[in-house]
């Protein structure tokens, strides 16, 4: 974990975004995650995973996946700080990944299974978001950036028609261009 690609792609005082200094996380309890909608190039999903005290980061050209078994994309992208965690904003063209951040979700989230190859379930906690999705390094196209994050069935989620349904969003929202 080490954020000198993050800063290497990133121009201090020329983007908004938080310098790439490493800190302490102060949650002090269950690891924060976070996914902006972030209206690029090609809109797209970031999901970012306090790990290790940074932010492990993957780019979802789909968004997240909510039918369980939908697999979809999943581009590893350079770990971030964790101020991260809680930026919106504008990145001016002509800098790395111009456009509009905006955060789409955030919450907690539980480590449920950490596999030797790097690959991760998770059970996220947000306020839109609730359930068990499963990252894996799958190597699509032999490149290694490309993982699937896949919706996995949560036995221990509450039923269909809980009181957390209202908050879950349309699905329509999820997709990009
Ligand atoms: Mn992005």
């Amino acid at each position: 974990m080490s954020l000198d690609e993050y800063r290497r792609k990133r121009r201090p005082g020329r983007t908004p975004e938080p310098g790439g200094d490493a800190e302490a996380s102060d949650a002090g309890g269950r690891p924060v995650f976070v996914i902006q909608r972030h209206d690029a190039r090609r809109l797209h999903y970031d999901l970012r995973l306090e790990m290790h005290g940074v932010l492990a980061s993957w780019a979802l050209p789909k968004g997240l996946p909510l039918e369980p078994g939908e697999r979809y994309l999943a581009v590893h992208t350079e770990d971030h700080p964790m101020k991260y965690a809680t930026f919106a904003g504008i990145i001016p063209k002509g800098e790395y990944g111009a456009g509009t951040m905006e955060i789409w979700d955030h919450g907690v989230y539980e480590l449920v299974e950490e596999k030797r190859d790097g690959g991760l379930t998770v059970r996220l906690d947000g306020d839109r978001v609730h359930g068990l999705w499963t990252l894996v390094p799958a190597r699509l196209g032999g490149d290694e950036k490309n993982w699937l994050v896949i919706k996995k069935h949560d036995p221990g989620a509450p039923q269909e028609r809980s009181e957390r349904a209202p908050y879950a969003p349309a699905p329509v929202l999820f997709r990009g261009p």
